[in-house]
C-alpha cells in the first residue's frame, strides 16, 4: 500500500561572510564564519517495491557539486551569494538541487545551533 513521506540528508561545511547590506556597526557586517548545517529534504510516494521515497545516495551525489563551491570559501564571492543571508543562500541551494531532485520539499540552512531557515519554494509562499 502506497504510503507518502518526507527524507532528509544532513550536510555540514565550513565558509566565512559577511552581510554587507546590514547597517552600520551591524556585527554581521564583518567578516566571520559558520559551521553551516543544510538539510536537503525530499517528499514523496514510498515506492512499494524500493521501500522508499528516493535513494538517500542520490541527495548526496545532487548536493556534492554545491558542497565543493561552498565547503572552506567566502560566501560573498561565490555568483549569487553577493549578500549571503541563510534565506538566499537556502534558495540559492534550491535553485541548483530542483533539476537533480525534483521532488525537493524544503532545504533548511542552519548557521548556528539557534539559528536558521527554512525554504520551501516560492509556490509555497503568498506574493
Ligand atoms: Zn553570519
Amino acid at each position: 500500500m502506497t504510503f507518502l513521506a518526507e527524507i532528509y540528508r544532513e550536510f555540514t561545511f565550513e565558509a566565512a561572510h559577511r552581510l554587507p547590506n546590514v547597517p552600520d556597526g551591524h556585527k554581521c557586517s564583518r567578516l566571520h564564519g559558520h559551521s553551516y548545517r543544510v538539510e536537503v529534504h525530499v517528499a514523496g510516494a514510498v515506492g512499494d517495491d524500493t521501500g522508499w521515497v528516493q535513494d538517500f545516495g542520490d541527495i548526496k551525489a545532487a548536493f556534492k557539486p554545491l558542497e565543493d563551491q561552498l565547503d572552506h570559501n567566502y560566501l560573498n564571492e561565490v555568483p549569487g551569494l553577493e549578500n549571503p543571508t541563510s534565506e538566499i543562500l537556502a534558495k540559492w541551494i534550491w535553485t541548483r538541487l530542483a533539476n537533480a531532485l525534483p521532488n525537493l520539499s524544503a532545504i533548511q540552512v542552519r548557521e548556528t545551533c539557534t539559528s536558521g531557515c527554512i525554504y520551501r519554494g516560492d509556490s509555497h509562499h503568498a506574493a
